[in-house]
């Protein structure tokens, strides 16, 4: 029987783990599909407390993992295939092969990126569609790529192709972009950005792999226009959805499947605590993240204490 088993290896899970692994918990950490979570998609760290001058996202991912590793955490690798969180019994059961027996469980499951929903996209996806320039920007050395969204994801992309590739078309469904000013500046002061603003994207075209796209102009105005761009990579940007569907029958979910926690960070489920981007539908950053792992285990610990 395990104390504690946390799910989820970004910086919720990994600091979930350090104050777990502090506490004589001797804490299980289930790493998941994505090890170091989404951190590791992106390009450069640049606003996480303790790194002046910026650190790579492997970099500081890894450093969590063996500060928590350093104070006896043990990593266990896969997903969680199926839990039952009720009673005090939790079970865990990973790759549909092992089962583990724990009192207390943290979800820091994350989330995952969103597409848009057209059917093109499904079908170019690997050939020309991607949602993460990090890992795919490679193959479009100084090619024309697109892509979608307004906020900082799609900015921070679209400023990192644009150092790959050619020309970089940002497709944004508004007539601003919602992205942080130092963003924004960064996409519209680079000559290689073209930002088509009031844009949204009917279909992607092309023979076997991405060409082309068909966009529309102010969709529903007077002056709707079609259009069409020639692009070699079409690029996702537009948000995430938190990978709560495991835990569903458990726990309590909002309207879009973040977790509700209450009280810090302890869900509706006794024994089960959520940290991270699964339960936090506003901030969504790394440092957010790793605060709520550390109130996650605080709140677990003060839980095994009232076992006693
Ligand atoms: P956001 O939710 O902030 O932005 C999503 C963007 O995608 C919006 O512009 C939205 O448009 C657009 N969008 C959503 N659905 C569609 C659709 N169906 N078609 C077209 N466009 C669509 O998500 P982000 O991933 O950009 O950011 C999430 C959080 O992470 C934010 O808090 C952000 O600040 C943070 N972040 C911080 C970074 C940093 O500080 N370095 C880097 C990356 C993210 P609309 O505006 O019209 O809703």
């Amino acid at each position: 029987m395990e104390k504690i088993i946390i799910i989820g290896s970004g910086p919720a899970g990994y600091t979930a783990a350090i104050y777990a692994a502090r506490a004589n918990l001797n804490p299980l950490l289930i790493e998941g599909p994505q090890l170091g979570g989404q951190l590791t998609i992106t390009t450069e760290v640049e606003n996480f407390p303790g790194y002046p001058d910026g650190v790579e996202p492997f970099q500081m991912m890894d450093d969590l993992r063996r500060q928590a590793e350093r104070f006896g955490t043990r990593f266990v690798s896969g997903s969680v295939t199926k839990v039952n969180l009720s009673g005090d019994v939790k079970t865990i059961v990973v790759e549909d092969e092992t089962t583990y027996e724990t009192q207390s469980v943290i979800i820091a499951t994350g989330a995952s990126a969103k597409f848009l929903g057209i059917e093109s996209e499904e079908t170019y996806r690997g050939r020309g569609v991607s949602a993460c320039a990090t890992c795919d920007g490679f193959f479009y050395r100084k090619k024309t790529v697109a892509v979608v969204g307004g906020g900082d994801t799609a900015c921070e992309e679209a400023t990192y192709l644009a150092g790959l590739c050619e020309k970089v078309y940002l497709i944004v469904r508004k007539p601003f972009l919602r992205a942080s000013q130092i963003m924004q500046d960064r996409v519209l002061t680079n000559p290689k950005i073209e930002v088509l603003f009031e844009h949204n994207t009917l279909r992607l075209t092309g023979e076997g792999k991405v060409q082309g796209a068909d966009l529309i102009y102010r969709k529903g105005e007077a002056d709707e226009q079609e259009r069409h761009i020639a692009i070699d990579g079409f690029f996702l940007a537009i948000g995430h959805q938190p990978n709560t569907a495991l835990f569903k029958d458990f726990v309590q979910l909002d309207a879009e499947g973040y977790i509700v926690v209450k009280e810090g960070q302890q869900t509706t489920c006794n024994g089960v605590f959520a940290a991270g981007d699964c339960c936090d539908p506003h901030y969504r950053q790394a440092i957010v993240a790793a605060g709520s792992g550390c109130k996650a285990t605080m709140d677990a610990e003060r839980y095994l204490k009232s076992l006693k």
